[in-house]
This record gives C-alpha cells, structure tokens and sequence, in this order.
C-alpha cells in the first residue's frame, strides 16, 4: 500500500490526507498540538480556524466566491464540512468553529488508512512527505525547511503591500516612467503628489486606524520590516526620501519633478494589476481605502488585495516548487500557507491540490494543470511562477487571471461574473478530462 507522511493537521493537511485515504492511500498525519501548540491556536482540534469563523463570500461573482464552487466540483471534504456547521452570516460562509473542527475529525475517523499522530515532527521524514505545517511552523521543523531550501527562501513575516485593479485608475493624472528614464518609457506608473496633497496625504496615514497586532507579533514584526505608516511618522519628509521619493521623474502635465511620487508597479504580465511600491501597511482595510484614495490617480481604486503584515513562515515558492507545489528532484511537496497561498478557504483547496498530486506522483498519472482561468488555478500559477518578484502571500483575487477573450463588461460585477463563468466552464471540462483522478483513483490500490 503507498503510504504518505502529511506534517500538520490544519486545513490543508486534514484536507490532503482526507483525499489521498480516498484514493486509497495510507496516510500518517502528524499534528503537534495539543502537546506543542503555536502562539494562535487554543485547542488540540484538527482543522481547527485561528482567528475570524468566516470563510469570506459566497456570491457567484466573487473570487472567494467562485474558489468554493470549484472546491464544490473537485470534491472538497472540508468545504463540504463547512457548509454543514454553517451560522448565518449574510453572504459569507460563517462556521461554527467547534462543530466545524468537530466535523473534520469525523471525516478523519472515517478513513481508517488515516492514521493521526500527535506528535511535532522535528525531522523531515523518509519517502513521501506532504508539508502543511502552515504559517505558525514549529521552530523546529522550520529550522529543517530552512536547511533544504536555503535561508533567504524562508520568511517568518510577510509584508505586502496593496494591489490595485487597473481598470480603476485614473490615467489622466498617472504617467509612466521608470526614474531617470525618457517619459512614456519604463515599468512604473506614477501618482505624482503636490506638496499640499502630499501634507495632507501623510498627516491621514499616521493618524489612520490600525490592525492591533497580536502578542506575539509585536515583539519582532516591526523589526523585520517597517511598515509605511511608521516610516511615515519619523518626520513630514521621512517616506518623500523612501518609498515616495519623486527624483528621477517629471510629471508630464507640467514638466516638472512632482513634490513627491507613488510608485505602482504591475503585479502581472497582462497589466491587470498594479502594486503599491513600499506601501506595505498595518492600517485596517477600510483605512487603506479611504487614505490610499487620496493618491492623485487612485481616487476611485479598487482593492484586489490589501496591504498586510503578519507573523507568517512561508517558503519563496515562485523559484523553489515546481507547479505542482513538489520540491524538484525531492519526494517532498508543500501544502497550505506555508506555500504563500493565504487564506482558510485556500488552505483547503491547496491540501486538496497536494493530495491529487500527490496520489498522482504514486501512480504514475499525469500531475494536475488546473486551468489557470480559475481562483485557484490562477493563484496556483502565480505561486509557482518564476517571474514573480519579491513573493508575498496572496490570496485568490481577479486580478491575477488572465484577462477576457474579446471585449470585456465595462462594469465590474459583470466582469467577475463572466471571470467566474468561465472558470467554472474550464474546470469542470478539466475533471472531466481527468476522471483518472477524479473517479477511477478511489478504486486504486497498489
Ligand atoms: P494551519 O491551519 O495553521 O495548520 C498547520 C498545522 O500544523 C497546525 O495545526 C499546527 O499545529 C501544525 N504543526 C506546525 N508545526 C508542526 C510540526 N512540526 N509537527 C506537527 N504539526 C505541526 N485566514 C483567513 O482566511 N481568515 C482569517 O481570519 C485568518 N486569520 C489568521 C490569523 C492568524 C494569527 C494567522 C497566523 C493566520 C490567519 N489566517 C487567516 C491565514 C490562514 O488562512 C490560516 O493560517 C490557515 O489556518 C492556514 O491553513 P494551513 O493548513 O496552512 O495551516
């Protein structure tokens, strides 16, 4: 019988072992707690949810929305697990924590190829191993990940700054230019400030509300990285020498070097999306969007994701996985946030990924190409592509698939709606096309 050892029982590794028993593969799943815990879990329960009991939108025209009805059609365990101990919450899909985690360690009970370890792997295991030890990875096991893939590929803190949708800006007051570059030319679009705007700009973002940090992050996340907000509140022209430093640059409308400039930087080769350079930020999101919109040319942004910064361990997966999430030339294969790939309803859909290929890998089948069309396949791809630049965490979003065949709906909810539809056309032809994985694989046995 093929045998897999899954590190971690949070939502991805519950996930993948529930897949791979399946498919009949024996499974051993460690989980450390209750005897060794991370600094934001309470309990000893599997899958249990660390923070918010919301698992984010269900409308149809959501990215958050459209990664469930893909989990829906790849069979997810602990979607289905969610939808059951469901508490209303409007549009969301809001769990009873408790049930919830309940209702996952049934699922495990289940599958007697499931064997549940209690125990904090402090080794990585011979054969085949499935890491998804998530972003509060034990020290221990961390320090060997940092072993096998090289100190500066693991991070114990994101910092990401936020993405804006193109289509939201306003290109008669942002130019492109890369500094000292000829106008017109270059990678950069630039919001170019007054000194007034940019007064005004600064006196907001120190004075905005912002996401108190837990106990244990406030002790070295801002050593690691500071956010801009408290770049900011070192003196009025501290960040006009950073981040917002205008030299190098000429606004066209006048011919003149702005007061100060914000920098956006495209997050992706169909210029869908664009970041904010050096605004990694701890404000709460609704601060984000009233003080960022008062960036000349972001007046109406749109947010695809948020600035955050958390503790968080995640490996530099665009230049060391493969797109299957697999360590090349290793029988290793990571799973969860500790991929990069954040979010609870992510962490599912990565463990589930992990687990068919996984299963994959043992039977001598073709790994999955989800299609990146896709919530997930979109977020997969862009995890594991080598182009991407400084990886921080992401989470799914439209601004990451790739654009519309032929003209698009000029209005937003329409856009998502024809993103999803697709989506959901391509998938379910791909699980159709793969019913070696998707239907014959629970029969297998080796
Ligand atoms: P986890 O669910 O954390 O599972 C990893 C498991 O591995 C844990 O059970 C851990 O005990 C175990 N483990 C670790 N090391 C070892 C070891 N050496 N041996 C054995 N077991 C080990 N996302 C959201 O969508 N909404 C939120 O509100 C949200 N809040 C968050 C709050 C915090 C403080 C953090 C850190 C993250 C939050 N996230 C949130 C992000 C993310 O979605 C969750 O962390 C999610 O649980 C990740 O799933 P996972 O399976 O990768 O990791």
């Amino acid at each position: 019988r093929a045998n897999v050892t899954v590190i971690g029982g949070g939502l991805a590794g519950s996930e993948c072992a529930c897949q791979l028993a399946d498919r009949g593969v024996s499974v051993c799943l460690f989980e450390m707690r209750p005897e060794v815990s991370s600094p934001a879990h309470h309990t000893g329960h599997l899958a249990e949810l660390v923070c918010s009991n919301s698992l984010k939108s269900t409308r149809p025209d959501s990215a958050a929305g459209l990664l469930k009805r893909e989990l829906s059609l790849m069979g997810s365990i602990l979607l289905k697990a969610a939808f059951q101990t469901q508490v209303p919450a409007g549009g969301a899909l809001a769990v009873d924590r408790e049930a919830f985690a309940h209702a996952v360690e049934l699922e495990i009970q289940k599958r007697p190829n499931i064997q549940v370890i209690r125990e904090e792997v402090t080794e990585i295991p011979q054969g085949s191993v499935v890491i998804a030890a998530g972003p509060l990875c034990s020290p221990a096991l961390a320090a060997q990940i940092e072993d096998l893939v090289g100190q500066d590929s693991l991070s114990f803190f994101d910092a990401a700054a936020p993405i804006v949708d193109a289509a939201s800006l306003n290109y008669e007051i942002l130019f492109r230019q890369s500094r000292y570059e000829e106008q017109a030319q270059g990678d950069y679009l630039n919001a170019p400030l007054s000194r007034e705007e940019y007064e005004a700009f600064i006196s907001e973002l120190i004075g905005a509300k912002r996401v108190i940090p837990k106990d244990f992050e406030s002790r070295d996340l801002f050593q690691a990285c500071q956010p801009a907000e408290e770049i900011a509140r070192k003196g009025i022209d501290a960040i006009r020498f950073g981040a917002m430093k205008p030299v190098g640059l000429t606004d066209p409308r006048c011919g003149r070097r702005p007061w100060a400039a914000v920098q956006l930087r495209a997050e992706n080769a169909q210029l869908s999306a664009y970041n904010l350079v050096g605004f990694q930020t701890n404000l709460t999101f609704a601060e984000q969007r009233r003080v960022f919109r008062m960036i000349p040319g972001l007046e109406e942004a749109e947010f695809f994701r948020y600035g955050v910064m958390h503790r968080n361990t995640f490996i530099d997966s665009p230049h060391l996985l493969d797109t299957s999430f697999a360590l090349p030339k290793t029988t290793i294969r990571f799973a969860g946030q500790i991929t990069g790939t954040e979010g609870y309803v992510e962490a599912i859909a990565s463990g589930l990924i992990a687990g068919l290929n996984t299963y994959a890998d043992l039977f001598d089948r073709p790994r999955l190409e989800l299609p990146d069309t896709g919530a997930f396949g979109s977020l997969a791809a862009y995890a594991t592509s080598s182009e991407v630049a400084n990886y921080q965490p992401m989470h799914v979003n439209f601004g990451i698939v790739p654009p519309l065949a032929g003209e698009r709906p000029r209005n937003k909810k329409e856009r998502y709606a024809a993103f999803a539809e697709r989506a959901i056309s391509d998938l379910s032809s791909y699980i159709a096309e793969r019913s070696d994985i998707w239907l014959r694989g629970a029969k297998d046995e080796s």
